[in-house]
């Protein structure tokens, strides 16, 4: 049996292989993620992103832990921080998932950041897809929250669940750092710890100018994830969102404009590789340098020659 065989019959092995595949874009890495597409567009997919140490991984551990009790199957992307020293995850293969990893229908990966921006590594919305392909249910993406407008979590997710602490300071901060526009649901995680009221009532007033009747209602739940409190209101939270988008079309909407986000990304990939592999090659590039540092030209003009010269069709 051939790998893609393997990989439609259930084969983690084969999964793991694939994702490994798209993760490091080898060869013809598109090609694959071609002949999968047409199994895709099934699976739910939920984003978690928050400041670090607000409890995402422990939240996505619960949630997942309920919804395999419910029968379905769940694919797990962890986007870590790349350290800068070694290149790698910063936090490896997640220790706290370890009691997850051998149940059935989980699936977890791990991911470098590879110093994408937004906090997602460049091949999440990929492998998201290899995962929904393999027929898991639900995607949860958890990213590696910097405080940052995560935009790249919007377009890679259905829902996306923005996670804060007491600690995180006040809920203004959380304005400031762009994580109220990118939320559909709100959980003030650590409401064992003091100030966790607080925060939610500055949300819910923050919140309150935003909703509008008829329009979703953008909740907040208070949770304790260590304490596997409150993950079933975070589930049904999930699952009324999922609903509304559904019969407003906005799930529909929300997916077009991801593909239209994605067929112009792969356009500018490849672009950039013909411009990598043929253009730039074949020209000397140091000659060039060398007569606008001479004053013999300027660089606008010569990239416009360049492009005059070649013609953006691919033939490899
Ligand atoms: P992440 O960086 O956002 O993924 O956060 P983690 O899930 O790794 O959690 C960071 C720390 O907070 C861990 O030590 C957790 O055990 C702890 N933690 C998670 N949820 C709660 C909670 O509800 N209350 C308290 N007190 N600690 C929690």
């Amino acid at each position: 049996m051939n790998i893609l065989e393997r990989f439609y019959n259930g084969d983690r092995m084969a999964l793991s292989k694939i994702i490994s595949f798209v993760e490091n874009q080898s060869a013809d890495y598109r090609k694959v993620l071609a002949r999968l597409y047409p199994k895709t567009g099934k699976a739910y997919r939920v984003g978690f992103t928050g400041p670090p140490g607000a409890g995402k991984s422990t939240m996505v551990d619960k949630l997942t832990a309920l919804l395999v009790n419910g029968q379905k199957s769940v694919g797990i992307i962890a986007v870590d921080p790349t350290s800068p020293f070694t290149g790698g995850a910063l936090l490896g293969d997640r220790i706290r998932m370890q009691d997850l990893t051998n149940r059935e229908g989980v699936f977890i990966r791990s991911m470098a950041t590879r110093g994408s921006y937004g906090g997602l590594a460049t091949t999440t919305k990929e492998v998201s897809l290899v995962m929904d392909a393999f027929g898991k249910d639900y995607v949860l993406i958890e990213t590696v929250g910097v405080g940052q407008v995560e935009l790249d979590v919007v377009n890679a997710c259905d829902t996306t669940v923005v996670i804060l602490v007491p600690e995180s300071g006040d809920s203004v901060q959380a304005m400031k750092a762009g994580l109220m526009e990118i939320a559909d649901v709100f959980v003030v995680n650590k409401s064992d710890r003091e100030g966790a009221r607080r925060i939610v009532t500055e949300l819910e007033m923050i919140l309150d100018i935003r909703r509008k009747q008829g329009e979703w209602e953008y909740p907040v739940v208070s949770a304790e994830a260590v304490n596997n409190k409150g993950i079933d209101v975070l589930l049904s939270k999930i699952l009324q969102h999922r609903k509304f988008i559904m019969e407003h079309h906005h799930f529909e909407r929300h997916r077009k404009e991801q593909i239209k986000a994605e067929i112009k990304k792969i356009v500018e990939m490849k672009i950039r590789d013909i411009v990598g592999e043929k253009v730039l090659v074949s020209l000397d590039l140091d000659e060039v340098t060398e007569r606008v540092f001479q004053g013999q030209d300027d660089p606008y003009s010569v990239g416009e020659k360049i492009m005059s010269r070649i013609s953006i069709t691919n033939s490899g």
